[in-house]
C-alpha cells in the first residue's frame, strides 16, 4: 500500500530502488578477493602490535585538542534548469580544552555553559557558481573556476582569534617554511597547448612567460583540470574543500608556533577528518605540507607539532574492524602499520609506492579504550573510531 503524498498522489518506488538489491545479488555469484575479508593467520601481527604500557609517555602531556572538520554540498539552484548548479564548501575548528571537558566527565551533572567555552568553533566558507553559470559571459567553465577560485582565496579569511590571514597568505605560506611565506608558487600553465611548467606566480600573478596567459597563484592547485562543462563539479568542490582543510591546518599550527611554540603548539593534538592526504589534482600539496611541517617540528622543541588524521572509510578501517571483531587487536593496543601491513590491506607487492603521491602521514591502527566516544563537536557519528595517520 504506497503511501499518499501531500499533492494527493501516491508515492512511488524510486525507479532504482531494486538496484542496489540487484547489484548484491551480482557480487554474490562472483568470485573475488578482498584482503580485509581472510584474515587468516594473525601471528605474524603479533610483533607488530605495541600495548598502550609501551607507548612512550611525551614530556609534556597533551592538554588541548584542535580538531578541523570540512563539508561541501552543490545544488541546482534554478528551477527548471537543473545544470545551474551552485556549490558551498567550508571548514570548522574546534578547539578542545582536554582538562576541562575530564572535569565535566567526573560530575555528575555536566555544565552545558563549561562544556561551550571549553569548545569554540572557527570557520571559513566560500560559495561559488560550479556548473551552468560563469563569473562572465564568453569564458569556458574552467576559466570561470579559476578566476573565482583566485578571487575568494585573495578575499577569505580564516577566521580565528588573532590569525587573519587569507587563504592566499596561508597557501604561500604553505609553500615557504614557517614564518616564512614563498615569495611566488609553481604553476602550469593552463592554456591549452601551451604547457609551459613551474612558471613563478607571485600572489599578485603574473603573465604565462610562455603564452603570455595571465595566471593566478591559485591555478597551482590545478583544481581546473577537474571541472567539465557536463555535471554538477562536485569532485573538484570536494578538492577545494581539502585543500581549505589543509590551509587551517597550516593557519592554527603556525599560529601557535609562532605565539607558543614551548607550550601551546607542544600540547595539542592537531586533529584532521580524514586521513594526511591530498587527492586528485592539487596532490603535488602533499610534498608541501610534509615539507612544511617538518620544517616546523626541526623548531619546535621536544616531538611537536602532534597532527593526526582520521580516517573513517576505505580498506584500512574495514581491515581494522575485523581485526577488532577477531580480537586480534585489543582495546588499548596499536597496529604499527609497516610495508608487510599495508602491502596485505592494499593487496599489493609493492607497498613503498602506496600511496607515495597521496599520503603525507604514516598509518596507524589504533583500538581506542572506550566503545564509542562521542566527540564533543556537535557530530554523533558512531565513532569507534579507528585512528589512522600521524
Ligand atoms: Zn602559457
Amino acid at each position: 500500500m504506497p503511501y499518499e503524498t501531500f499533492s494527493g498522489g501516491y508515492e512511488r518506488a524510486s525507479r532504482l530502488g531494486h538496484a542496489t538489491a540487484a547489484v548484491r545479488a551480482l557480487a554474490d555469484k562472483a568470485d573475488f578477493y578482498v584482503p580485509a575479508e581472510r584474515l587468516g593467520d594473525t601471528t605474524w601481527l603479533r610483533d607488530r602490535i605495541r600495548p598502550r604500557s609501551d607507548l612512550a609517555r611525551s614530556t609534556s602531556p597533551l592538554k588541548a585538542a584542535l580538531a578541523i572538520d570540512g563539508s561541501h554540498v552543490v545544488e541546482s539552484v534554478r528551477d527548471g534548469m537543473p545544470s545551474v548548479v551552485y556549490g558551498y564548501a567550508q571548514a570548522a575548528a574546534a578547539f578542545v580544552d582536554l582538562d576541562v571537558m575530564e572535569t565535566q566527565r567526573a560530575q555528575r551533572f555536566v555544565d552545558p555553559v563549561a562544556i561551550a567555552e571549553a569548545v569554540n568553533s572557527a570557520l571559513v566558507s566560500l560559495d561559488l557558481p560550479v556548473a551552468g553559470a560563469y563569473t562572465r559571459p564568453g569564458i569556458d567553465i574552467a576559466t570561470s573556476w579559476r578566476e573565482l577560485v583566485a578571487q575568494l582565496f585573495a578575499t577569505k579569511k580564516v577566521q580565528v582569534n588573532r590569525l587573519d590571514q587569507s587563504l592566499l597568505d596561508l597557501l604561500m605560506l604553505l609553500h615557504g617554511t614557517p614564518g616564512t611565506p614563498a615569495p611566488h608558487v609553481p604553476v602550469h600553465c593552463p592554456a591549452p597547448g601551451c604547457g609551459t611548467e613551474d612558471v613563478p606566480v607571485p600572489a599578485e600573478g603574473a603573465p604565462c612567460t610562455g603564452c603570455g596567459l595571465a595566471l593566478h597563484p591559485t591555478d597551482t592547485l590545478r583544481l581546473q583540470e577537474a571541472v567539465s562543462e557536463e555535471g554538477r563539479n562536485e569532485e573538484p568542490l570536494g578538492r577545494l574543500r581539502s585543500v581549505v582543510e589543509l590551509l587551517v591546518l597550516v593557519g592554527l599550527t603556525t599560529l601557535l608556533w609562532e605565539q607558543s611554540r614551548g607550550d601551546l603548539l607542544a600540547s595539542t593534538l592537531f586533529l584532521v577528518d580524514g586521513p594526511l592526504a591530498m587527492y586528485g589534482e592539487p596532490a603535488k600539496l602533499r610534498g608541501r605540507a610534509e615539507t612544511y611541517f617538518q620544517a616546523m617540528a626541526a623548531t619546535t622543541p621536544g616531538d611537536a607539532p602532534y597532527l593526526c588524521g582520521i580516517e573513517k572509510s576505505g580498506a584500512m578501517v574495514d581491515y581494522a574492524r575485523q581485526l577488532a571483531r577477531n580480537d586480534v587487536l585489543a582495546p588499548g593496543e596499536l597496529l604499527v602499520c609497516d610495508a608487510a601491513v599495508i602491502a596485505r590491506i592494499a593487496n599489493t607487492a609493492d607497498p613503498a609506492n602506496y600511496g607515495k603521491e597521496t599520503y603525507w602521514g604514516r598509518k596507524f591502527i589504533y583500538r581506542a579504550l572506550a566503545r564509542i566516544f562521542r566527540p564533543p563537536i556537535g557530530d554523533h557519528r558512531d565513532a569507534t573510531r579507528w585512528a589512522a595517520g600521524a
